[in-house]
């Protein structure tokens, strides 16, 4: 069975005490939550650290939001996954569509970065999806399945065990405008066509697959109780605990 996460994406907000508050906030908030829901929370590079003695010997587990595409080295303003895995980060989000857009982010980086990321024994948290251009022109199957390939292609079914999708819609992130169920599910249940074509049925339907894009409270449960929808990668509404919470208990 699949593992089901709700992982929230601080993207770059709060400062370094808010930060720690909002994660002692959810770790006790966190015992409401069923326990084969995993939590995520990923916080920017400077909270790691304090919220990883946080979160240490808690249910919640601490992600980044990048790494670097290189091992160390002159790489000036860069966080490599050595120095990740050095702060008990588990995972980290990859190819977010903020990245891909704003910082060029371009998939055989990504290859790179997963790559290390999984060497150095970080979990993965790849995020695809259209934007709302390809998804008007109808493109939305093949831009989500040409990402998927472009990074996943280069791995292994060994590796896939740490390796989380993402799919968010980038006309859906931050805008209020949420996937319905059955716009998700479809794409979703792509993904997972997709990943059976190259690992296999076994592994596809092993991969935890995360909706992502103005998932709140109360939209999340019917996006949860989609087959091929394992949970939400969670940006806005995981900077208050109890939406945050509130989203894992939709279950
Ligand atoms: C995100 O950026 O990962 C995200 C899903 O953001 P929001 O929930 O705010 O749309």
């Amino acid at each position: 069975m699949r593992k089901k996460i709700v992982a929230g994406n601080w993207k770059m907000n709060t400062i370094v005490p808010e930060g720690v508050e909002l994660a002692k906030a959810v770790v006790a908030k966190s015992a409401e939550v069923p326990a084969e829901v995993g939590l995520v929370v990923a916080a920017p590079f400077t909270h790691l650290a304090p919220v990883a003695a946080v979160v240490k010997g808690t249910r919640v587990a601490l992600s980044a939001q990048n790494c670097a595409d290189k091992e160390k080295g002159a790489y000036t303003g860069e966080v490599s996954v050595d120095m990740l895995k050095s702060v008990d980060c588990e995972y980290t989000i990859l190819g977010h569509s903020e990245r891909r857009q704003y910082y060029g982010e371009t998939d055989a980086k990504l290859v790179e970065k997963t790559r290390l990321a999984l060497a150095a024994g970080l979990k993965v948290i790849l995020c695809v999806g259209e934007n709302l251009d390809e998804r008007e022109a109808g493109k939305h199957f093949q831009v989500v399945s040409d990402q998927t390939k472009a990074v996943l292609y280069n791995f292994s079914a060994e590796d896939m065990k740490n390796i989380v999708v993402a799919y968010e819609p980038v006309w859906a992130i931050g805008t209020g405008k949420t996937a319905t169920a059955e716009q998700a599910e479809e794409i979703h249940a792509c993904i997972r066509k997709v990943l059976a074509e190259k690992f296999g049925a076994q592994v596809a339907d092993d991969t935890t697959i995360l909706y992502g894009g103005s998932c709140k409270p109360s939209n999340a449960k019917e996006l949860f109780a989609m087959p091929d929808i394992d949970g939400g990668l969670i940006g806005g509404a995981a900077l208050k605990a109890d939406d945050f919470i509130g989203i894992a208990l939709s279950f």
